[in-house]
């Protein structure tokens, strides 16, 4: 097989094995949003590059090294979108839908950073993001982390998940922090290293965020951004952490908790696992109350997370418990002509009364052995057995592939009958 085209380093495919999970993932999700009236936005993929540039922030990493930016046809900036964040509040102020009114929605698919490559760290990776607008807070910073703490139980993984949360205060107030912090690293230059020295010019706050174990003393020492908050932000962090606590929510404040986009205001979070090796954050967010007059719009109020779908499946992937849906039931074995048209005849009556049963019919032709083979390779529970004996009496034979209760013979409507059972017994 010479000379193949491959995938591009970075972007995977989802194979047919692996998509049940998915699915299973993405009706959970889809489940507990709705429960919450949260509504779905569609966004496209590609946003003029101008719109990462002032929502995210010049001198983050993903705007300095990660975006996937081109010029189009007409020489117009463009990229593919690196977080959907920025492109929903853009549709929702170029649609009015900010004009004094509340929102919560969610939007699920892919984003694009030019990252290198590694377990959990992708090229191509899906996101689902949740964003509200309107809403001050804390109640919705709370409804937030709600629905996170429930879709970790509804998804089977909220054993291997711990919540950190953190307050970044406001702009004023990260200010002096600011100026505070960079004197504490200025005093100890020669314990950063390169990419620090570079953020002190640029992002100090992002130092804080620093993988390097040989930073880690430094870090600890630092001064904490809490300190500097004012009576506002300090009673809007309070406020939640109280009513996690009344529901029950367990969390861990980080004061090392900072996050990569400049947009954050007051409440950010991350839940972290140790479950998948180095990247163990599975879903992050926060308040960012100032990017929507950054983006041109009227001062409000903005709340949201973005969870990685691949960390999350990893995740899913480590707990045996899970179920996801089988791809067949049902498989039918047709040997012979008649039996041929009798049985794509009778499979569409099936569909027609049993929507949900998953029927797939052997088209390869074969005997009776090597359509069984396939019949039992196909993972379904039962097959269905047509030959000239079945259709010259109107009857469909039928084989539990699960167990060995032999065959049944039944007419057809005792088959619908007997499937339509076997269907709501799975319920
Ligand atoms: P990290 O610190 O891991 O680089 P981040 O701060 O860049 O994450 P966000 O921009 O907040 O991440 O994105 C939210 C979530 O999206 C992350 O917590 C992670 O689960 C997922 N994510 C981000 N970048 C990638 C990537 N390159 N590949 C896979 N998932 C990613
Ligand atoms: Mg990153």
């Amino acid at each position: 097989m010479a000379n193949l085209i491959q995938a591009i380093r970075g972007m995977h495919d989802v194979l047919p094995e692996q998509t049940p999970l998915w699915q299973y993932a993405e009706n959970i999700i889809r489940e507990v949003l709705g429960s919450y009236g949260y509504q779905e936005i569609r966004l496209p993929i590609v946003e003029k590059t101008e719109l990462f540039k002032r929502s995210i922030g010049e001198v983050t990493d993903i705007v300095e090294k990660e975006m996937y930016t081109f010029d189009d046809r007409n020489g117009d900036s463009l990229t593919l979108r690196p977080e959907g964040t920025a492109g929903c509040l853009r549709a929702c102020l170029e649609h009015g839908l900010l004009n004094g009114q509340a929102h919560r929605l969610w939007y699920y698919g892919p984003m694009y950073r030019h990252e290198r490559p590694q377990k959990g760290r992708y090229r191509q990776f899906i996101q689902l993001g949740v964003e509200t607008y309107g809403m001050a807070g804390p109640e919705i910073d709370t409804e937030l982390l709600l629905i996170m703490e429930r879709l970790w139980r509804r998804l089977g993984v909220r054993e291997q998940v711990k919540l950190q949360i953190n307050s970044l205060g406001t702009i004023a107030e990260r200010l002096v922090y600011r100026d505070n912090l960079v004197q504490y690293f200025q005093a100890h230059p020669e314990q950063l290293d390169e990419d620090s020295l570079r953020r002190l010019q640029t992002n100090p706050l992002r130092i804080l965020d620093s993988k390097n174990p040989a930073m880690r003393e430094l870090i600890d020492q630092a001064p904490e951004l809490m300190s500097y908050l004012g009576e506002d932000s300090r009673q809007h962090f309070n406020a939640i952490t109280t009513r996690l606590e009344q529901l029950g929510v367990s969390y861990d404040i980080n004061p090392r908790l900072v996050r990569g986009l400049d947009y954050y205001s007051k409440t950010v979070f991350e839940w972290v696992t140790d479950a998948l090796g180095a990247q163990g954050t599975v879903c992050a967010g926060g308040r960012y109350d100032t990017l929507i007059e950054q983006l041109g719009g009227k001062a409000s109020h903005a709340a949201g997370f973005a969870m990685g779908m691949e960390r999350l499946l990893a995740l899913m992937e480590t707990q045996s418990s899970i179920q996801t849906a089988k791809p067949v039931d049902v498989y039918m074995v047709r040997v012979g002509l008649n039996a041929e048209q009798h049985g794509l005849r009778f499979a569409e009556q099936l569909r027609e009364a049993l929507p949900t049963l998953k029927l797939q019919l052997n088209m390869e032709g074969g005997s009776f052995k090597s359509q069984f083979k396939k019949a039992d390779k196909s993972g379904a529970d039962f097959a269905i057995i047509l030959g000239d004996d079945e259709v010259n009496r109107a009857e469909v034979s039928i084989k539990s592939l699960r167990d060995s209760q032999g065959q049944h013979v039944l007419s057809e409507s005792q088959a619908i009958a007997f499937f339509q059972d076997y269907l709501l017994s799975r319920q």
